[in-house]
């Protein structure tokens, strides 16, 4: 994929890049080690320091940023700054807890180990690559940046071709705020680049999010090389809505659920599993709540949702709904492709929808719901599980017994009661099955990349 800002208003490239060179790539993996070596003499408040300095500048730049993410992939601008503002939140959480995070434990008490003293402690294990796509192009890699360097590791950073200048920012935002050059570092390179480079012995782990075909080779070549990846992959994520729910809000949020984004986000709801007996309200008001939404320029404020972000973005969703729409699927709303300029696609609801369409497996990256009518909780359930994603879900009820079976039986990284699924700094996230492993955020995520050392003492 040609590295460049293109505009996803216009079609328009506005910037185009040169990768680097073999050279310039080794430049700044030895930089990252040489980065690493020097964090290793820095302590937790140092480090802390340097992050807050660093979330000073970003919300300092809040509005230049923002006006980047939205020129490089459409979101609209109002979304723009809360996802830089954010990012600036996850700096300062991990400023303020990576120490506590990381203090050192003692499992058991010494003797029961035959020692006098027993520790573990969390130690840096060193360049770590990260793989990251465009859909959040602050937050997602934030969210392994913030605390990999507070845990005194460093990071090379590859970054989705189309937001280029996001990740030069990123790549230049730490060492203004006070890290040594080279802690965190943008490789302009292209995605078939990426594996050779875990053959290096200075790169120690990967973490990848974006599709699972990249994931998949990533940590296959993590895996020749016995390094450990963290992978945080697609979703077709499920929201259901039972008979005590707050059908009002449930479909207010279905819509939010559906769209945000444009509706480019993994964690955005995808099948939506309706009780019979409250199917007809729900349906009524979600498809209203869809058909108002309006997509068109991202920095005017009465827009709803921008353009999706590339073109091929676009068609691929268009080709899901055309292919359920021509084994029998019904829209309800949308479906179209617009008109003019601009790779802009409406908010859209199929119902009808069947095994035999590609939609009823595959992650559709754009704002379409599949809308399903359930008899009961078992059916919702076992309809949720039938999948072979496993990010995060939201259900809708306000019984008891029904959320705590929810909670237990559903098979994804996370159930989300009477709310959207969101992202939250203190809050693990991440999934199960082809939705990937490992946890980013809160304590379980800045101790994916730590050696967990053991000091035992006779
Ligand atoms: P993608 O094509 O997999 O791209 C993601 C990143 O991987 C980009 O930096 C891309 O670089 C790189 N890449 C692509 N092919 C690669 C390969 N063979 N080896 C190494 N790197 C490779 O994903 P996308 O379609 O742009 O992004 C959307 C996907 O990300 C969706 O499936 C979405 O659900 C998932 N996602 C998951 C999460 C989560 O937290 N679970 C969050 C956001 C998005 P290039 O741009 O140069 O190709």
């Amino acid at each position: 994929m040609t590295i460049a800002t293109i505009d996803p208003t216009t079609g328009e490239t506005l910037k185009e890049f040169t990768p680097h060179t073999p050279a310039e790539i080794e430049e700044r993996i030895a930089a990252a080690h040489a980065a690493y070596l020097e964090l290793a003499g820095t302590t937790f408040e140092q480090r802390a320091g340097w992050m807050r300095a660093a979330a000073d500048i970003l919300e300092s730049e809040v509005d230049t940023v923002a006006s980047l993410i939205t020129t490089e992939m459409g979101k609209t601008l109002a979304t723009a700054r809360y996802e830089a503002l954010k990012s600036a939140t996850g700096m300062r959480h991990y400023a303020d807890n990576a120490e506590r995070y990381l203090a050192p434990e003692q499992p058991v008490d010494p003797a029961k180990a035959g020692a006098s003293g027993l520790s573990v402690r969390f130690d840096p294990i060193g360049v770590v690559l990260a793989v990251m796509p465009w859909n959040y192009p602050l937050w997602q890699a934030m969210r392994f940046a913030a605390p990999a360097l507070m845990a005194g590791n460093t990071g090379l950073l590859k970054h989705a071709s189309n937001v280029p200048q996001s990740a030069l920012y990123l790549g230049e935002l730490f060492e203004r705020g006070g890290f040594p050059h080279g802690a965190f570092q943008t490789l302009l390179i292209e995605g078939a680049q990426v594996a050779p480079l875990l053959d290096d012995r200075r790169i120690r782990a990967a973490t990848l999010t974006g599709s699972v075909a990249a994931g998949a080779s990533v940590a296959a070549a993590a895996g020749r090389n016995v390094k450990k990846t963290v992978l945080e992959l697609g979703g077709t994520d499920v929201f259901i809505v039972l008979p005590s729910a707050d059908v009002q809000r449930a479909a207010e949020l279905g819509v939010t659920a559906r769209v945000q984004n444009s509706g480019q986000s993994c964690i955005a709801s995808k099948r939506y599993y309706v009780h019979s007996d409250v199917y007809d309200d729900f349906a009524g008001r979600f498809v209203e709540g869809m058909a108002a939404t309006t997509t068109g320029d991202p920095r005017a404020e009465s827009t709803t949702f921008g353009p999706l972000a590339t073109e091929r973005g676009r068609s691929d969703v268009h080709e899901l709904v055309e292919d359920a729409v021509a084994k029998g699927a019904t829209v309800l709303t949308g479906g179209t492709l617009p008109e003019g300029p601009g790779w802009y696609y409406p908010a859209t609801v199929l119902t009808d929808v069947t095994p035999e369409m590609r939609i009823f497996r595959e992650e559709c990256f754009g704002p379409v719901a599949c809308l399903y009518r359930v008899d009961g909780i078992d059916e919702a359930i076992e309809r949720a599980n039938d999948s072979d994603f496993g990010l995060s879900s939201s259900v809708w009820t306000n019984d008891a017994a029904e959320i705590e079976r929810l909670g237990r039986e559903i098979d994804a990284g996370g159930v989300f009661v009477n709310g959207l699924t969101a992202s939250f700094p203190a809050v693990p996230f991440g999934g199960v099955k082809d939705s990937g492993y490992g946890r980013e955020l809160s304590d379980l995520g800045i101790k994916e990349f730590v050696n967990a050392k053991t000091v035992w003492q006779a």
